[in-house]
């Protein structure tokens, strides 16, 4: 049987990483999460991971802060970013510092799982 894909959920809103993590789980992946980008980060520099669903709002190190990084030091293939609709414009500049595609709070997890399913096929 084929190793279960890992994916890496970081948003430093609880109620979401929760809720969203317990639906990734329900679906067949693997799941971990992180509060923040430092932990992200080292979560992401200690095994590996096929895919991130990075929060851009965060504390302290935002998520293109967090995606500068992974892109330098090729920590993950796949981003998908989360983002406020008020957000549009970084969203969008997101994709041009590498993440793969972006989603608007609130979504529907249909919809993310669509949007992983389409990032990691590609
Ligand atoms: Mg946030």
């Amino acid at each position: 049987m084929a190793d279960k894909v890992k994916l890496l959920l970081v948003d430093d809103e609880d109620t979401i990483r929760t809720l969203v993590k317990h639906e990734l789980q329900a679906h067949g992946y693997d799941v971990d999460e992180a509060e923040n980008g430092p932990t992200a980060l080292e979560k992401l520099s200690a095994s590996p991971f096929d895919l991130v669903v990075l929060d851009i709002r965060m504390p302290d190190m935002d998520g293109l802060e967090v995606l500068r990084n992974i892109r330098e030091n090729n920590l993950v293939p796949k981003v998908v970013m989360l983002t406020g609709v008020d957000e549009l414009k970084i969203a969008r500049d997101s994709l041009q510092f590498g993440a793969n595609d972006f989603m608007t709070k609130p979504f529907e997890f249909k919809h993310l799982l669509t949007c992983i399913n389409r990032v990691l096929s590609e």
